[in-house]
Order: structure tokens, then sequence, then C-alpha cells
């Protein structure tokens, strides 16, 4: 060291300022830290800042671009809205239009209006004065209404007069011949050398002629017989009936009705008075059967025409009863072979009070009892052959009638009010006001006193069907034994009982008729129990049908010829002019019929 300077001291005093130099770096560097951390500090805020301001600056961008997305749709609302204020305004200009318009069509429809009005008001006053011509004419309609009706209830009168008329001209008896056609068993047991001549026992000899003849042509017979009317072997069940329909009417008009089929076993009875079709056919939800015959169709016949009149006043009964043996059995008894006897009732009518007799409102109803009947018969066959043409089967139906029929049928009429404050009137019916069932309400407009009258009136009928007398009139409805001559040799014990009661019952039958056909004053109806059964409704004025049943074939040609005789003899049966059957002749009648005679009632021609 030039100058002597101390050179420890020197590097120690140049350590120490290094020292402090360094010691101030340090500061300094500590204090650059401090300032760069806090610049980090600053820049962070800042870049925040940045950042929101950015995100601000995108806002006011997409807000700006919604504005004018709004200011698009605003613009074009506006044009719509200029449009439609547009046609509005065209709109306008043609109400205004119409407006100065509405005024002038106004008044032209008020014109027209009055104008119209005025046409009417003189049409309906051309009307009004019209209207009491009207009345006038309806009032004269009235009458004249009042006066068809009176006009129709005497023709209705006149007509039930001239049909019982018609009845009476035609005779009491009416014989009726039916030809079956050919069945299968007429066959049996053929033999063609039997006869002893060329041809068969089958061959048809017994042929119809017409409606009114029958003829039987053999080597040894060529006869015709005449009847009132004469059924061809097609004509069907409904054809017998239509013939019998009329005698029904008879029935409800007072007079007792007997049906009664005559034939040889095979020749049809049955077939014509109940049908060959089977029980079960009679069921109410079925139609008529086609083959049913005249019981079933006149019950149902019957139960028609007191549908037509005053309910409640007929009813009918109905009994069955079979003649066997000469003995009279209730088939619709749970005992048939009690005995029965007839007696004469106080109103004169035969009747039998033991037997069973039923109140019936239906065709069912009285076919089920015919079924039950009928089986009792069956059941109760004690012979090998065939019961049913051992015996006579008879239904019976009772008419009891509270009011006459003829009551009945007539509609009320201004002539029946002007009475109808006097009592009921007289059996010819002209003057009974009658309230039917069926009665229609009347056009004319009725007074109170009219009225006042109608109802006293229909209470005094009311009472009057109560006291009146029961009448009761018979519809006999018989399917006889069968007529066949049975031959009395090689016949024994009960067969033979049977066979000779059958022939005695039918010759007895035979008799009754003759003896009216005689007039004789003795009919002896009380030879047997079958005439004397039916003496009310095959004497007297009672009206009978007899039913020949034949069949045609060569091997019954003697059955066939005594039916037909048979037939020819009861039709020459002819009678006075009969009476019906009216209460007063009813209440005259007393006491037992020791005569013989069945006449209970006036006008008889058979005692
Ligand atoms: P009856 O009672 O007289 O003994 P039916 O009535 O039983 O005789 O008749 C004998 C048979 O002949 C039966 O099968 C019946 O169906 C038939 N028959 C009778 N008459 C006729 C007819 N007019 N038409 C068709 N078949 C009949
Ligand atoms: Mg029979």
């Amino acid at each position: 060291m030039p100058l002597g300077i101390d050179r420890s001291r020197f590097y120690a005093d140049k350590c120490r300022e290094l020292e402090s130099q360094s010691l101030r770096k340090d500061e300094r560097i500590a204090q650059l830290e401090t300032e760069n951390a806090m610049l980090y500090l600053k820049l962070a805020q800042l870049r925040a800042d940045v950042k929101e301001a950015k995100q601000e600056a995108c806002q006011s961008v997409s807000g700006l671009e919604s504005g004018a997305a709004f200011k698009a749709s605003v613009k074009e609302k506006a044009s719509k809205l200029r449009n439609d204020a547009q046609a509005i305004k065209i709109e306008l200009g043609k109400m205004r239009a119409l407006a100065k318009e509405i005024p002038v069509q106004f008044a032209h429809s008020v014109k027209r209006a009055n104008s119209v009005m005025h046409h009417h008001q003189a049409a309906l006053e051309s009307h009004s004065s019209n209207v009491t011509a009207l009345a006038d004419q309806v009032a004269q309609l009235q009458q004249n209404l009042d006066d068809v009706t009176d006009k129709l209830g005497r023709e209705k009168k006149r007509r039930q007069e001239l049909h019982n008329l018609l009845m009476e001209l035609r005779g009491n008896i009416r014989v009726h011949g039916r030809l079956r056609p050919l069945m299968e068993f007429d066959a049996d047991n053929e033999d063609v050398t039997s006869l002893g001549r060329p041809g068969t026992r089958s061959e048809v000899v017994v042929h119809f002629v017409d409606d009114e003849n029958i003829c039987v042509r053999t080597s040894k017979h060529n006869k015709v017989f005449e009847y009132e009317r004469v059924y061809s072997p097609t004509e069907k069940q409904e054809s017998v009936f239509d013939e019998v329909q009329p005698m029904l009417t008879s029935l409800l008009d007072g007079y007792n009705v007997c049906i009664m089929a005559y034939g040889q076993t095979g020749s049809g009875k049955t077939h014509t008075m109940l049908g060959s079709h089977r029980d079960e056919d009679y069921n109410p939800s079925h139609d008529p059967h086609p083959d049913e015959g005249v019981i079933p169709r006149a019950t149902r016949e019957l139960f028609r025409l007191i549908e037509e009149k005053p309910e409640g006043s007929h009813t009918i009964e109905v009994s069955i009863v079979e003649v066997y043996n000469n003995d009279i059995r209730d088939l619709l008894s749970r005992d048939p072979n009690a005995k029965h006897d007839l007696v004469t009732g106080g109103d004169g009518q035969l009747s039998i009070p033991t037997v069973t007799s039923k109140s019936v409102d239906n065709v069912y109803s009285v076919m089920t009892l015919v079924q039950y009947g009928l089986r009792t018969r069956q059941e109760s066959a004690t012979l090998v052959h065939e019961h049913s043409s051992r015996s006579h089967l008879i239904v019976t139906l009772t008419v009891v009638s509270r009011a006459p029929s003829f009551f009945a049928t007539k509609s009320l009429s201004s002539a029946d009010l002007s009475s109808s404050g006097s009592s009921i009137g007289g059996l010819d019916g002209r003057q009974t006001p009658t309230f039917g069932k069926k009665g229609r309400a009347q056009s004319q407009t009725w007074t109170p006193d009219q009225l006042q009258g109608m109802q006293l009136s229909l209470q005094q009928q009311q009472q009057s069907q109560q006291q009146q007398p029961v009448i009761r009139t018979k519809l006999q409805l018989v399917d006889l034994a069968g007529s066949e001559c049975v031959g009395m040799s090689g016949v024994k014990g009960a067969a033979l009982r049977e066979a000779s009661f059958i022939n005695k019952s039918l010759s007895a039958l035979a008799d009754v008729l003759g003896a009216l056909a005689e007039h004789r004053t003795h009919v002896p109806y009380r030879n047997s129990r079958l005439t004397h059964f039916l003496q009310d409704s095959i004497g007297g004025d009672a009206k009978l049908l007899v039913l020949l049943c034949v069949s045609p074939a060569q091997r019954y040609i003697s059955e066939s010829l005594q039916c037909l005789g048979f037939g020819q003899r009861a039709r020459q049966v002819q009678r006075g002019p009969t009476k019906r059957r009216l209460p007063s002749s009813a209440e005259k009648i007393s006491g037992p019929d020791n005569s013989g005679s069945n006449r209970p009632r006036t006008g008889s021609a058979s005692k």
C-alpha cells in the first residue's frame, strides 16, 4: 500500500461499506418485492375489473341486439294494425252505407206488414162470420150423429132379430155330413177276394157330390143323401167351424146349443170335435193350431163374444162327463166312478149338481180341463179295446149371464139420455142406456144435468144387473160313442154290456129326434141317460147340429149307410117358431119335468 494506509482497516472499512451496501440492497430487494407483490395484487384486481367490464360490455351488446328485435316486431305489429285499421275503415264505410239504407227498408217492411195485417184482419172477419154458420152445421151434424147412433142401435137389434129368424128358418136341428179322406188304416188286412167280386174293401164308395149332397155307390146301392151342408174330404176344420159360429151368437141370445159328432169308430168324430193335434199345441204362447176341432174353436169364439159384453155380466163354467154304460161319470172328479143323478133346477134347466163345474176365463183353462178329463177317461178304461169309442164324451159350457145380452151391445144415444132418469127399459133393450166395457166416448158435449143423468143411469143399470135373474144357457159339445152296429153274437160279459148300452143310447137318440120330427106330445128323453142329459140342448127351442162323420171306404158301407140314414131322419125334424130363454119365463118355471119333455120354457112344440 502506497501511502502507508492500513490495508486491513481499509479492507475492514471496505467490507463494512459493502456490508451496508448489501444491507441496503437487501432492504431495497425486500422493498421491491413488496412493491412487486402489491403490483401483482393490483394486476389481479385490474384483471377482475377488465373481466367485469367485458361482461358488462357483452350484456350491453345482447341488450342492444334484443332491442333491435323488439323494435322490428313492434314495427311489424304496427303495420298489421295499420292494415286492420284500414279494413275496419272500409267496413265502417260499408256499414255507414247500410245504415243509410235501414230506415228505407224499415219503412218498406212496416208498409208490407201493415198490408199483410189488413189482409189477415179481413180474412179473420170473414172467418168469424163463418164460425156461426159452422157452429150451426156442427150442431146439425151432432144431431145427425145421434140419429145415426139411434139407427145403428135399431139396426143391430134388427140384425139380431134377422139372425134369430134365419136360425129359426134353418130349423133347430141342422144335419151336416163330413166325409173324411181315405186313410192308410182303411187298407189294413186287405183281402182282394173278400168282396166276392172285383174290388177291394178300401175302395171309395161314399162320394162327395157337392156341398149339399153325398152319394153311396156300390153294386147294391146307389143313393144320394142331402143335408144342409156336406164337407168334402179335403175341407179343413175351419170350414166346419164357420158353420158352427152363428150358433154361438144364438147361445148368447139365450138359446141352448148342442153340437154332436155321430158316426162309427174311426170316421172322424174326435178329429171333428177336438182335433188330431197333440196336447202340447194348447199353449197360450202358440197361435191356434189349424187342426183344432169344434170344442177349442167354439170355446175361443165364446170368450171373444163375451169380451164384447159389459165386464162381469157373463161368466162361463165347464163340466166334462162321459156317459158310459148308461152311467154319468164325472171326468173332472177324483172319483169318476161315483154315481150322479140329473135334477131339474128352479130355472127348469136340467143339471147334475154333483158333477164338478169349474169357472173358466180362457180357452186354455178349458182345454187343460178337457185334457185332464180325457186322461181320467183313459186311465179308468177297464176293457181291452179303445175306450174312447165306447162312451159318449160331453163337454158342457154353461154361460151364466146376469145382464141379458141384448142390453149389452147397445151404445149410449141422446134418446137414451132423455130417458136416463127413468128405470131400466124393457128387454128389447131400446130404452136401456148401456155403458159397455168398450163403449166409446160420445162426441156430444154433455150438460151437467145429462152427465148426472148418465151417472144415475149407470148406477141403476149396475143395481139392475145385480138384481136381474141369472140366465144359464148351455153349450153341449158331444163326441158320441162309435155308432157301428155291434154284433151281439160272440160278444160276452162286459163287452156285451157295453155294446148293448151304446146301441140303446144311440137308438134312444134316434127315437128322441124321431118324436120331435113327428111333433109327438111325449118325447122319450128319459129312455137313456144320454138323451136325458142332452134334453135341454136338443129339444124345444135349442139349436142342435148333428155332424155325421162318414168313412168313404167299402169296408164300412153298412155303418156309413146307417149313419147317413140316421142323419136323414133327424133332418126331417121340424118344429114351430121358437122362443129364447127370457128371465120372465125362467121365473115361471118350477117343479121337476115329469112329462119327458124338456119344456121348461114357453113356446114349446116338443111336449
Ligand atoms: P173317431 O173319433 O170317429 O173314432 P177319429 O177322429 O179318431 O175317429 O179319426 C180316425 C183317424 O182319421 C184319425 O187318425 C184322424 O186323424 C183321421 N181323420 C178323421 N177325419 C179326418 C179328416 N177330415 N181329415 C183328416 N184326417 C181325418
Ligand atoms: Mg173318437
